[in-house]
């Protein structure tokens, strides 16, 4: 399908809201029947269509359509945060005794997921290199029910082969799931690699303002069917139509705004590479990493995260070097229209801190919509201060 067609028109039947160009916010939460059959009959499938909005909703099912389409998937859910579009379908597909394959490193609320909310209901996961493909097949075992990706992830960018593991999952018959937050649909398609289901955290690209939080996952509609009956409903993961609107809003301006945010962060990071006071640039298509073939062949490009090492870094360098920065704010999250930046100490108590583990000397920085330029005099006054 061409992306201007789904950005633009599909999903949009405007004759049902006045021709209005721009889609209404259906801010309700029911739907009236006219007779009991009718009633009867949405009540007994909900996936079917409207009649509650912890369901589905009008401007909820426009997104929905377009998410799914930007995928080559078949359906899309869109849940109330990114970690609520990991969590609930992970929920929906195990049951104790069951075991998940992880990828490590992956987002942090994944990690706590994993580590302490799934083994009070007798889930356990095992978490293997996702760069050796063979490693994540020795640590099948009967149990295995899923296997999670994150490729790459959003501190050290480490990529997973997602054609060669789909294939191994599907010859052990094991759902394989991924976080794509990272590079949005246009820059991976998960699913025409065989991946089963794609979750993002819309919060991020997708949104793209810093001004909403959402997940969508993606996938074949009979397994969106099986998660939304069950704990997408009862645990009450829908988002609201105004964000939903909101998200539809920011899908017009995306190719554009990831074109723009692409091209800041390749300047800025030629700047960086060539500083003498930066060790390191990590992303996933630096010429130094030992999986840009694998990169190149399964990503379009990166867009505008990465990380970076300073040389002969101490925690004091690293502060003192962030809390010069003027213009590139220090804040979660990534994806909007501003730069951002945030050292891997912040998460870390300073007796914690090793100088010697390379990830607590990473510092992420995100490129927005700034203008390059603009962004490297502020990181040269703040190397400056160092
Ligand atoms: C932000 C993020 C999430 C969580 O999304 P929220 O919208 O914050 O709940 C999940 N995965 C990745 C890779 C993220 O960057």
């Amino acid at each position: 399908m061409d992306i201007s067609y789904i950005l633009n028109e599909l999903g949009e039947e405007r004759a049902n809201y006045f021709n209005a160009i721009a889609p209404p916010i259906i801010q309700t939460s029911n739907f009236k029947f006219n007779t009991v059959d009718d009633f009867r009959e949405a009540l007994a499938d909900e996936y079917q269509g409207n009649l509650y909005s912890r369901g589905f909703n009008p401007t909820i099912d426009i997104l929905r359509k377009k998410l799914a389409a930007l995928d080559g998937a078949e359906d899309a859910l869109v849940f109330g945060s990114g970690i609520a579009a990991v969590t609930i379908p992970v929920l929906a597909l195990l049951s104790a005794g069951d075991e998940v394959i992880c990828v490590e490193n992956p987002y942090s609320w994944t990690i706590k997921l994993f580590n302490s909310f799934l083994p009070k209901f007798g889930v356990k996961t095992t978490f293997v290199d996702g760069s050796d493909t063979s490693a994540i097949e020795a640590a099948i075992t009967p149990q295995t029910k899923l296997i999670y990706l994150e490729s790459p992830n959003t501190f050290s960018f480490d990529v997973q082969d997602l054609e060669a593991i789909a294939a191994m999952a599907k010859a052990n018959g094991i759902i394989t799931m991924i976080d794509n937050s990272y590079c949005s649909p246009l820059y991976q398609q998960p699913i025409a690699y065989g991946i089963d289901l794609v979750a993002q955290s819309a919060t991020k690209y997708l949104a793209g303002h810093s001004d909403v939080v959402a997940g969508v996952v993606t996938g074949k509609k009979e397994l969106l069917k099986q998660i939304f009956e069950k704990e997408y409903m009862n645990i009450g993961a829908s988002t609201a139509p105004q964000n939903a609107w909101l998200l539809l809003r920011s899908l017009r301006t995306l190719p554009i705004r990831l074109e723009k945010i692409t091209a800041n962060a390749n300047k800025v990071i030629e700047y960086l590479e060539r500083h003498p006071k930066v060790e390191n640039v990590l992303h996933p298509f630096s010429k130094k990493s030992k999986q840009l073939d694998l990169a190149k062949k399964q990503m379009k490009a990166c867009g505008g995260l990465f990380s970076i090492t300073l040389k002969n870094p101490s925690l004091e360098k690293i502060e003192a070097f962030c809390n010069s920065l003027k213009h590139i704010l220090m804040a979660v999250s990534w994806g909007g229209y501003e730069s951002l930046i945030i050292p891997a100490c912040a998460g870390i108590s300073k007796a914690d801190f090793d100088v010697n583990n390379p990830r607590h000397v990473l510092i992420r920085v995100y490129v927005g919509l700034e203008e390059p330029e603009y962004l490297i005099n502020d990181l040269e006054q703040a190397f400056e201060s160092i």
